[in-house]
């Protein structure tokens, strides 16, 4: 037996629970892994909220990360003992996820374990690392080097805001980060963003074009701010995109593409071919330094999940929590 995150739907509500559970319990996949560490990111707070019904098939495990070691594996593709790291492809969403001390998952969906990462660090980084290093990667291929001049950051304390500002000032960007939390300030400069500015003054109404401030931005919040975003990039600039922490609506208008080359580029971590995470994994394993493990991470075991799924919903949560099922 061993112990896992429950949702269940109750009266229309999400209701989640820490259940023993036994290896019959799991779906049918090929590959058995011992989880060591999962993580938390925004969907996982939707999810065990109960928030925008991203589930919709109960009893479900939630949590889209893990990392651990195959425990038992009828693909040859996987021995015991083998590290590796899922992250996406709907785990945690429509298939068992991480907040589990075991798990079975495809051979498709793992990657190994790159050199220089376990599982703990690989959890720190997570989703939210993933997915900030392919917006990092999108820059790169737009022909972005650091002499371009400053990249802006939105959503900058959240996770995967965390990440893209310590990958981007390790890489040599003068990073420009956008919070709304004052207290954020001190751990955003630590992680090397050059300048900060406050959210409000990046939700303002813009103009369509603005004065020309960012050679390229990593922006994971949308909305008003994302609009904002476009209209102040320099000539030729990429904003690339990820998220929705503020809306999943954009207003804005065709000026900044047609008068000044700006590309919006789209980053989705979920259904990103196998060649390009793997990758991003290695790119992550290889641009990280050790400090990045200390300065953004907390742990917590399974029954403190619903705590902080609450505070990342509310925009609390400052960088990376990790989920250790065994604590
Ligand atoms: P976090 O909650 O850790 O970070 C989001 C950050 O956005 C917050 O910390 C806060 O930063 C800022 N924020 C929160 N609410 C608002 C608001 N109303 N207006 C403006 N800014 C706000 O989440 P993650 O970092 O895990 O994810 C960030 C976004 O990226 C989410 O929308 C998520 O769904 C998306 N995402 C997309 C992926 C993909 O594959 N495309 C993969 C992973 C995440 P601060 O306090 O600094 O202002």
């Amino acid at each position: 037996m061993f112990k896992a995150l429950v949702l269940d739907q109750v009266d229309d509500q999400t209701v989640a629970e820490v259940k023993q559970l036994s290896v019959d319990d799991l779906p049918k996949e090929e590959v058995l892994i011992a989880v060591e560490y999962s993580s938390l990111n925004y969907k996982d707070g939707m999810a065990v909220t109960g928030t925008g019904k991203i589930i919709r098939t109960f009893p479900m495990v939630p949590g889209i990360d893990l990392a651990g070691k195959v425990i038992e594996s009828t693909s040859a593709r996987y021995m015991p003992g083998d590290g590796v790291i899922l992250t996406g492809w709907g785990v945690g969403e429509r298939y068992w996820g991480g907040y589990s001390q075991q798990a079975k998952a495809r051979p498709d969906w793992l990657v190994p374990m790159p050199e220089g990462l376990d599982s703990r660090k690989a959890m720190i980084i997570g989703t939210a690392g993933l997915t900030a290093m392919l917006c990092v990667m999108t820059l790169e291929e737009s022909g972005l080097t650091p002499a371009g001049g400053a990249v802006l950051v939105t959503g900058a304390a959240g996770g995967v805001g965390s990440l893209a500002v310590k990958l981007l000032a390790d890489l040599g960007y003068e990073v420009v980060a956008v919070t709304g939390r004052e207290s954020t300030h001190a751990y955003l400069r630590g992680l090397g963003a050059a300048r900060i500015i406050g959210r409000d003054e990046m939700s303002a109404e813009a103009r369509p074009l603005e004065s020309q401030l960012w050679a390229g931005a990593v922006d994971t919040v949308g909305g008003d701010i994302l609009a904002r975003v476009l209209a102040e990039m320099k000539y030729g600039g990429t904003v690339s995109a990820c998220g929705l922490a503020s809306s999943f609506k954009l207003n804005t208008t065709v000026m900044p593409f047609i008068l000044r080359s700006v590309s919006l580029r789209g980053n989705d971590s979920v259904s990103c071919p196998v060649e390009r995470r793997t990758k991003a994994w290695e790119r992550l394993a290889s641009d990280l330094p050790e400090s990045a493990y200390d300065t953004i991470s907390r742990t917590v075991g399974l029954d403190q999940v619903k705590d902080v799924s609450q505070e990342i919903m509310a925009g609390q949560v400052q960088g990376r929590v990790l989920i250790d099922p065994n604590l």
